[in-house]
């Protein structure tokens, strides 16, 4: 089968490998039908992930129909169509049981898929714990609507729950790339008084102002400004990072008034000042990022009843055996693309 594969730092190349094959009874075989790219994936192509192991096939978002279950399988069977979770995990140790599923103690848990073990761009893929691992999708939704439930959109869900976010309050998030987007989305639901996208490129804001006319938009240079004009409260009360730029941390608590949660999701290049004498006396609670993707099922059925659709992001699609074309797109963001998708033909 093909298999786009990660070759060296700087390179990803399409190969031919055999169709994987059970290793565990908890293992499911998935046809892949529908994948994607995620700024992970290039990450990975330029050597910032040190646990990605070379040789593997790369993707992590990706939908698809269960081809071969393991004995202990139960939650899906053959021919069920599903959408695969970015992260593995066992669903009984410490961390599982109380839902912080990122932190899975088990030693294939956290994020292996396209990075430790082989992931989803290519024709199969074998997902490890696929009780925990696979999520079946409504009849009434289709691959496109769920392609990125297993991960950006798991993200923003996540980041959006953690973030308790009330009717009164007046939220920034700040970076409107696809997880930033998918994060609106789901704050979006939680019906806040006011939402406010800080984004610098010219194209996501036209993205955001074209799709969500009710988000208030604002550029990083003019924010704390923005935000101190349109909140009720000296800041805004909930502040989701979802940049990851250089300055973007610290936009991110200078933004938020005294008591407010700053939710951090973005990851970093670099290390972050936390400047605690300069914040002193302003109370803030901070969470920080890695998502626990344990609300598929949920996020699935809010696709169903029509409350959250990510089918605007995928502004492009490439079949797999083009899937150099698409990266070179998705890289360089021609085109205004935001998601790309990537189609399997059979
Ligand atoms: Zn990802
Ligand atoms: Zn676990």
């Amino acid at each position: 089968m093909l298999a786009y594969t990660y070759i060296e730092r700087g390179r990803f190349e399409l190969r031919n490998k055999p169709k994987p094959v059970l290793q565990s009874p908890h293992d499911a075989i998935v046809r892949i039908t529908l994948g994607s790219i995620c700024t992970s994936d290039l990450h990975i192509k330029h050597g910032s992930v040190p646990r990605a192991v070379p040789g593997i096939t790369v993707g992590h978002e990706m939908v698809g129909i269960v081809e071969e279950v393991g004995k202990a399988v139960s939650s899906v069977g053959v021919g069920d169509r599903v959408a695969v979770n970015v992260e593995t995990f066992c669903g009984q140790c410490f961390f599982c049981r109380r839902g912080y599923v990122n932190n899975c103690s088990d030693p294939d848990g956290g994020w292996a898929l396209g990075c430790r073990i082989d992931g989803g761009q290519a024709e199969f893929v074998r997902v490890p714990y696929a009780d925990q691992g696979l999520t079946c999708i409504p009849d009434a939704v289709s691959d496109e609507q769920a392609l990125f439930v297993g991960d950006i959109l798991a993200t923003g869900f996540w980041a959006a729950r953690i973030s308790e976010i009330s009717k009164e309050d007046t939220v920034l998030i700040i970076g409107a790339g696809p997880t930033g987007i998918c994060t609106l989305l789901c704050v979006m639901l939680k019906s806040p008084k006011r939402i406010i996208v800080c984004e610098k490129s010219p194209e996501r804001i036209r993205f955001v102002r074209e799709h969500y006319p009710d988000v208030l938009l604002t550029r990083p240079e003019e924010c704390m400004e923005f935000v101190l004009c349109h909140s009720d409260h000296g800041g805004a009360d909930r502040v989701l990072e979802v940049a990851g730029a250089d300055d973007t941390f610290s936009l991110a608590w200078k933004c938020a008034r005294p008591n407010a949660i700053v939710t951090v999701v973005a990851l970093y290049d670099r290390p972050q000042v936390l400047p605690l004498p300069e914040m002193y006396g302003k109370n803030l609670v901070f969470k920080t990022g890695g998502v626990d993707g344990c609300d598929c099922a949920e996020i699935l059925q809010l696709i169903e009843q029509g409350k959250i659709d990510t089918t605007p992001l995928i502004t492009h699609s490439f079949p797999l055996n083009r899937i150099d074309e698409a990266y070179r797109l998705f890289e360089r963001r021609q085109d205004g693309v935001i998601k790309v998708a990537i189609r399997n033909e059979f």
